[in-house]
C-alpha cells in the first residue's frame, strides 16, 4: 500500500505503478512519473519540468506508452524538493490518492468544450467517487469523431460507436454499450464499482477479469477504428516532434516550450509531442523527420538503468536501426516492456549476451543466441 495524502513516507516503494507520490526504485536511481492533465502542459508548466528535470533527475524526460512524463535519476534525498516543484507547478494533485487514481488517457485531438474534454475534465473531478482500484488499471477518453486511442491499453472506455454515439466498453470486449449524453462518467465509475465487486482485483486488469458483464453495461455497439497515428512534422494543432526511444532531453523540452508562439504541449502514447500554435523548428534529439530511422525502433532503458537487464539497449539500437528493414525491438530482458507485441527484427538480452529472433515478441524462441553487439553489426552490414 503507498502513502497517504500528504506522507512522504513511502518514497521507494517497488512494483508500485509509480507517480510523484510514489516514485519507484530503478538502477539509476527513483523514477519519478508526472501525469499532465488532459494530455497538455502549458508553456510554464513545460519549463517547469524541464528545470526540474535538469535540477534534480537526469537532465532528460521520457515519454511513455500512456502519454506521461517521466524523470529518472532522482536521489531519495531530492524527491520531496522535486515533489514540491511539481505541486507547485499544478502537475501534480495535492492529494497523494486522487494522484494514484489519475490514470487517464485522453485523445490527444480534444479541443476544449468538446466531448474528451468535458469527460476527461468530469472524471478527473470524481475521482474521489472510484473504488480502490488495482495500481495499473486505466481509463481511456477517446470521444472525437475520429477516434485515435482503439490499438492503446486502458480497462474502462470511452470511445465513439460506428452509430456515431458514445459508448461505454470494457477493456477485453470488442463491443460496448451507448450511453446517454451526459451520463458518460456516471457509467465508468458504475463499471469499475462492478469490477471490484466482482472479484477484479485478483485478476488485476479488465481484459483479464472472465466474469460476465452485468446487462447494463452489455451491448452490440462496436467502436470505430482507429485514425492514423500523427507523424513527426507540420500538425493541425501546429507541429509534431517525434522522440527517439521516447526520450527527450530536459533543454530539447525546455526549449520547445519557450519557442514563440508555442501555447501548450501535448503528450501522446505514441512517442511524439505536439506543440500547440507554432510550426515545425529543427530541434536536437527531436525528430521532424516522418522516416526517421529511430522512429521505427523501440528499445527499454537497458543496463544500466533497469536492475532486470544483463545488456546495453539503445546504443545498439540506434546503431543498427538504419541498417534494418522495417520495426526493431532491442530489450534488455524478456519482459519486453518498450514493445509487447511483435517487431520484425527483435533482440532480446539474456545473461549478458544477445539473442536474435524475427517476426517475434522480445524472449521468443532465438534464431541466434549468445551474440554480442560485433556479432550484430556484422549480421546487419554496420560498418
Ligand atoms: S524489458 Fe526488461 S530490461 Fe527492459 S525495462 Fe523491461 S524489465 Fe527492464
Amino acid at each position: 500500500m503507498g502513502p497517504l495524502k500528504g506522507d512522504r513516507s513511502g518514497g521507494t516503494v517497488r512494483g508500485w505503478c509509480p507517480d510523484a507520490w510514489r516514485p519507484m526504485m530503478a538502477g539509476d536511481g527513483l523514477l519519478v512519473r508526472v501525469k499532465p492533465r488532459l494530455g497538455r502542459l502549458t508553456p510554464a508548466q513545460a519549463v517547469a519540468l524541464g528545470e526540474a528535470a535538469l535540477a534534480h533527475g537526469s537532465g532528460a524526460l521520457d515519454l511513455t506508452r500512456r502519454a506521461n512524463l517521466q524523470i529518472r535519476g532522482v536521489s531519495e534525498a531530492d524527491w520531496p524538493r522535486l515533489l514540491d516543484r511539481l505541486l507547485a507547478s499544478g502537475l501534480v494533485d495535492a492529494d497523494a490518492t486522487r494522484e494514484a487514481r489519475r490514470n487517464i488517457l485522453v485523445s490527444p485531438a480534444w479541443h476544449p468544450g468538446d466531448d474528451s474534454y468535458r469527460i476527461a475534465r468530469e472524471l478527473d473531478a470524481r475521482l474521489d467517487e472510484l473504488p480502490a482500484l488495482p495500481g495499473k488499471a486505466g481509463f481511456v477518453i477517446d470521444a472525437g469523431p475520429v477516434p485515435m486511442l482503439s490499438a492503446e491499453p486502458g480497462d474502462f472506455r470511452i470511445e465513439r460507436g460506428r452509430d456515431g454515439m458514445l459508448q461505454l466498453r470494457a477493456d477485453g470486449r470488442s463491443t460496448g454499450i451507448g450511453l446517454a449524453p451526459g451520463g458518460e462518467v456516471t457509467a465508468l465509475i458504475d463499471l469499475t464499482r462492478w469490477f471490484m465487486a466482482s472479484g477484479g482485483a485478483s485478476a488485476g486488469r479488465m481484459a483479464r477479469h472472465s466474469a460476465p458483464l452485468p446487462d447494463w453495461a452489455t451491448g452490440t455497439a462496436a467502436p470505430v477504428l482507429a485514425a492514423p497515428l500523427p507523424l513527426p512534422g507540420r500538425h493541425a494543432m501546429g507541429a509534431a516532434y517525434g522522440l527517439p526511444f521516447g526520450r527527450v532531453s530536459a533543454q530539447a523540452f525546455l526549449r520547445l516550450a519557450q519557442v514563440s508562439g508555442v501555447a501548450g504541449l501535448r503528450t501522446t502514447p505514441w512517442r511524439i509531442l505536439l506543440a500547440e500554435g507554432a510550426g515545425p523548428i529543427e530541434h536536437d534529439g527531436l525528430s521532424i523527420d516522418p522516416h526517421h530511422s529511430l522512429l521505427r525502433a523501440d528499445a527499454c532503458p537497458g543496463a544500466p538503468d533497469c536492475p532486470q537487464a544483463s545488456v546495453e539497449t539503445r546504443t545498439l539500437a540506434a546503431r543498427l536501426a538504419p541498417h534494418v528493414s522495417g520495426h526493431l525491438h532491442v530489450s534488455g530482458c524478456a519482459k519486453g516492456c518498450a514493445h509487447p507485441a511483435a517487431a520484425d527484427v527483435v533482440v532480446t538480452g539474456r545473461e549478458g549476451a544477445y539473442d536474435l529472433s524475427f517476426s517475434a515478441c522480445a524472449g521468443s524462441p532465438p534464431r541466434h543466441s549468445g551474440l554480442d553487439a560485433a556479432d550484430l553489426f556484422a549480421h546487419f552490414g554496420v560498418a
